[in-house]
């Protein structure tokens, strides 16, 4: 069962022919940036039943069948794509994706793709520099996303600790001092590492939620006062609903002070330390024990790439203690085989896709893509201020905004749903010390000033409507789920 070359060629210029018409059309804001039709209306259009059942799709069919689905897509490309931290891939990051889709090289063992368990390596020991730490000791490994990296961070914070946990199971009093605020995945982690949710003890924060750094001593005073072993202390650069970011200089040399394992969850804010202009809020993340930093946020691969990165990588080593014989033999190898420091098996050729936007674009390239997107956030922030009956709650450090029209925190999901149902701008909302706000992250390159303009505009329009009753609330079934405002991405 195989497939000419020939059908390779003419299925990559045909999907390619599609895609370049599909971008080209994002681009210009033409289409809908997001569309929700009922699940069971997609999978009628698509065929998709029949086509499971009874197959059918060849090159003739599959330009039509792609623009179907493309008509199914959240259009990140477009201007009005102003949703989730989902990055808009570069054209190199893009090419990765293809590369792999047809090498299919796992990198975690150093034998099942030389090419890409060195790519790997060559860009961990990029991160671990940008973040400061020191070139030999420092190290990590690429995970399937943030969720992965911050489980795996924790998971090497756990075997410090309590090195028999692996073995014996996880003793009762470990605990892991987090803001509100932190991504979810942190308690999720903790969950699944054995802690329970419950070993997860919130830090004093401010309004904005940032931890406040002078009641950190005490908490964690408290913590241990109450017989809790604090394994990690987590820090958010940026957090997921606002892009604020913890005072890392400052938490960093309290935790060393008080020998508590720092975890910087910078999925979102770190690639900031490429530029010059917005990297000051990262001041002090080469302090942190371990870090994670997601690609397919800033630096605009695809999902996923993300990296668990540790200023000393040895601590790595502990953190997944298991046998495997055919996997983890001790004869002396060529290459480094990750396995042991991954929950992941079969694992991606992940690196190739920021490899190659930094290949091609340099880093200054990339560079380039954050400085633009956060100045311009920071432009929209003043245009939004300037209108009357819009405000926004704090000045933002990233390319995450939060605003409100009006103070109800009602009107606000029904002006998102409004304008999801419209389709022309992809918004969403956060909670900020209990208020509702509609938030936006700027990712496209393709939106402008003049976007949210728009955007604006017809803020005040969709909420002219519901005041006069023209838009009733939607039925249960028909409600546009809001995505837990943490759930971020
Ligand atoms: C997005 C995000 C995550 C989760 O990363 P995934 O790659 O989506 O698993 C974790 N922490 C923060 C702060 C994030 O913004």
């Amino acid at each position: 069962m195989t497939w000419s070359v020939d059908e390779l060629r003419e299925a990559g210029r045909l999907t390619l022919d599609v895609l370049a018409e599909y971008v080209e059309a994002s681009r210009r804001g033409q289409e809908p940036a997001v569309a929700l039709p009922p699940m069971d209306e997609v999978e009628q259009t698509l065929q998709l039943r029949s086509l499971i059942q009874r197959g059918g799709l060849d090159l003739h069919r599959l330009p039509a069948f792609l623009r179907s689905y493309l008509d199914g897509t959240t259009r990140l490309h477009h201007p009005g794509y102003l949703a989730h931290q989902v990055a808009v891939p570069d054209l190199p990051a893009a090419v990765a994706d293809l590369i792999h889709g047809v090498t299919n090289n796992p990198t975690a063992i150093y034998e099942m793709g030389a090419a890409g368990a060195s790519v790997e390596r060559a860009v961990v020991t990029w991160m671990a520099e940008k973040l400061g730490f020191d070139a030999r000791r420092g190290g990590g490994v690429l995970t399937h996303g943030g969720s992965l990296a911050n489980l795996t961070a924790l998971l090497a914070a756990r075997a410090r600790m309590a090195p028999r946990a692996w073995t014996e199971g996880v003793p009762g009093d470990l605990a892991v001092l987090a803001p509100p605020t932190a991504h979810y995945s942190i308690a999720r982690a903790v969950s699944i590492m054995g802690l329970g949710a419950r070993a997860v003890l919130p830090l004093p924060v401010d309004r904005l939620g940032r931890i406040r750094v002078a009641a950190v001593a005490a908490a964690v005073a408290a913590a241990r006062a109450r017989g809790h072993r604090v394994l990690a202390l987590v820090a958010n650069a940026g957090a997921t609903a606002t892009g604020l970011h913890d005072d890392l200089l400052a938490l960093g040399g309290t935790c060393t002070e008080l020998g508590v394992w720092l975890h910087v969850d910078g999925a979102h804010g770190a690639s900031a330390l490429l530029t010059r202009s917005y990297r000051d809020p990262l001041r002090g993340i080469e302090q942190a024990a371990s870090v994670t930093w997601d690609a397919h946020k800033m630096l605009r691969t695809s999902g996923l790439c993300a990296a668990a990165l540790f200023r000393d990588a040895s601590v790595l080593d502990a953190a997944f203690h298991q046998e495997a014989s055919y996997l983890f033999d001790t004869q002396a190898r060529a290459g480094v085989d990750t396995l042991r420091h991954t929950v992941e098996c079969t694992k991606a050729a992940l690196g190739l896709k920021l490899f190659l936007n930094l290949a091609w674009r340099g880093e200054q390239g990339l560079a380039d893509y954050v400085e633009r997107q956060y100045r311009l956030t920071r432009d929209i922030w003043a245009l939004i201020r300037s209108r009357p009956g819009f405000e926004c709650p704090f000045e933002p450090e990233s390319n995450i905004l939060c605003f409100r029209y009006g103070r109800s925190g009602d009107r606000q999901l029904a002006l998102r749903e409004a304008l999801l149902r419209e389709g022309r701008f992809h918004i969403t909302s956060a909670q900020i010390d209990g208020e509702r706000f509609l938030r936006l992250t700027v990712m496209s390159p393709a939106t402008s000033v003049q976007t949210v303009e728009e955007l604006l505009d017809e803020i005040v329009r969709v909420d002219d409507r519901i005041s006069a009753g023209g838009v009733k609330p939607a039925s249960l079934e028909q409600r546009v789920p809001e995505p837990r405002e943490v759930a971020g991405s």
